[in-house]
């Protein structure tokens, strides 16, 4: 049985909003030359630590489609939204004009992203990667930042990520290189989301099913959904060996891990219950 528990500090969540929504920008994600794993990364992430992805946009490195994607998220008022992608020296990388743009400010020259920039360019030369260090105006770029953004440090790479607050929602913007966004998501994104997500526990476990077609499995789904009415439950159908099964995947959220397993557990035993009586056979599917 796969689960994945996080809890961290006391924190009232019937009144806290913890929707948070993802932009990953790039051309090269719209002709599928990239696969989107950054949104498939941050989802997985996000969820665990017990707030919810609403909605994951992609656009291309197109002002105009950044600026305005930024604008329709705002309007939804989410607690995050978060882009990846668009943050480097080249011409096309363009959020944080999208982001000036969406929210009426200018990119202005950020003092401490510009002494961050420098320190590593500084340290690629001490470590004989690059000959020697000038500020040309593509380094200065990455730190034309928004009026009034803090930028957040970038363990592996030039470009810093940027925090911005407005109007009550957190703009947080992060390179597209997977390390690079996976580093500044842990080091400065985590401790801000565990702020608004306090003590939430995301739980989840998966059954594997067979002799048992999904269109039959449908009402038991719904019946086991209504008794236990925290537990959402979706059917993945497989293919492997050449032999189809389901996937029947549970998961809940709760302040209290204690609670979430015992939904979880209650709700695979009613459904195993029910599968069996149909001449089906379940096994818990190992993380
Ligand atoms: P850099 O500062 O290195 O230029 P950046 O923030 O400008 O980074 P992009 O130029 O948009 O990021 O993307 C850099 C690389 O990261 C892309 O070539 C691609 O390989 C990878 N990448 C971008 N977006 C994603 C994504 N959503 N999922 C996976 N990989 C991505």
């Amino acid at each position: 049985m796969q689960s994945i528990i996080l809890a961290v500090g006391a924190i009232n969540l019937s009144t806290v909003n913890r929707n948070v929504e993802l932009i990953c920008i790039g051309n090269e994600l719209l002709i599928g030359k990239i696969l989107n794993t950054n949104a498939h990364w941050l989802a997985r992430r996000i969820t665990s630590l017990g707030l919810l992805v609403r909605r994951i946009t992609v656009v291309g490195d197109d002002l105009d489609e950044i600026s305005s994607a930024i604008r329709e998220a705002i309007q939804r008022k989410p607690s995050f939204i978060i882009t990846t992608g668009g943050l480097g020296p080249t011409f096309d990388d363009k959020t944080l004009e999208g982001v000036a743009k969406a929210i009426g400010c200018e990119l202005e020259e950020n003092k401490e992203a510009l002494e961050m920039i420098k320190k590593r360019y500084e340290q690629y030369v001490a470590e004989g990667r690059i000959k020697k260090f000038e500020l040309t105006k593509y380094r200065i770029k990455m730190a034309m930042l928004p009026k009034g953004a803090k930028p957040l440090p970038n363990p592996v790479g030039t470009a810093p990520g940027v925090l911005v607050k407005y109007e009550g929602v957190n703009l947080v913007m992060l390179p597209g290189v997977p390390q690079e966004m996976m580093a500044i998501f842990d080091e400065s994104v985590v401790p801000l989301l565990r702020e608004v997500a306090g003590n939430m526990v995301f739980y989840e476990a998966s059954l594997e099913v067979r002799g048992v077609p999904e269109s039959d499995l449908a009402p038991l789904i719904e019946q086991v959904m209504r008794e236990n009415p925290y537990v959402y439950i979706k059917s993945h159908p497989k293919i492997s060996e050449k032999t189809s099964y389901i996937e029947l995947h549970f998961s809940t959220t709760s302040e209290d891990s204690s609670v979430a397993r015992q939904r979880i557990e209650r709700s695979i035993m009613h459904m195993s219950e029910l599968i069996s009586e149909r001449g089906g056979k379940v096994r818990p599917i190992q993380a």
